[in-house]
């Protein structure tokens, strides 16, 4: 999902809870991933993602799912497993509802601090440089 690196899409700005934006940007497997996002007075960002339904970009019914999911947030990777997700069965987009959404806006926080959690390492490659 698309934090730290995403681009605003659109902006709601007629919600009379505040303005919302969508946030797009690509994940690290090159799929996009949209999020609703809510800027409150207090100036927390409150994440509120899709319904499941139908998927916003093909339309396909979405399927419940525990899904591990990788965020970039200021530079560094952070991957979250078991999150309760609608997944779309046809171009594979992710969404998540709001509770949880917001439970991973916490998580990430947390995560600046937290030491004793387990760690993988994952092979890193440059487009430019030839591999043998
Ligand atoms: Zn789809």
């Amino acid at each position: 999902m698309a934090i730290g690196n995403g681009r605003i899409r659109r902006r709601f700005t007629r919600d009379p809870r505040g303005t919302r934006y969508e946030i797009v940007g690509p994940t690290t497997d090159g799929r996009r991933v949209g999020v609703i996002c809510r800027l409150k007075a207090t100036g927390k960002v409150l994440l509120s993602m899709y319904a499941y339904g139908e998927c916003h970009v093909c339309g396909e019914q979405l399927v419940a799912r525990r899904v591990k999911q990788d965020f970039w947030v200021k530079g560094k990777l952070i991957v979250i497993e078991d999150v309760p997700a609608g997944m779309c069965p046809q171009c594979g987009e992710k969404v998540v509802r709001a509770e949880v959404g917001r439970r991973i806006a916490v998580l990430i926080e947390k995560s600046r601090s937290q030491q004793k959690v387990r760690k993988i390492s994952v092979p890193v490659f440059s487009f430019a440089r030839k591999t043998a």
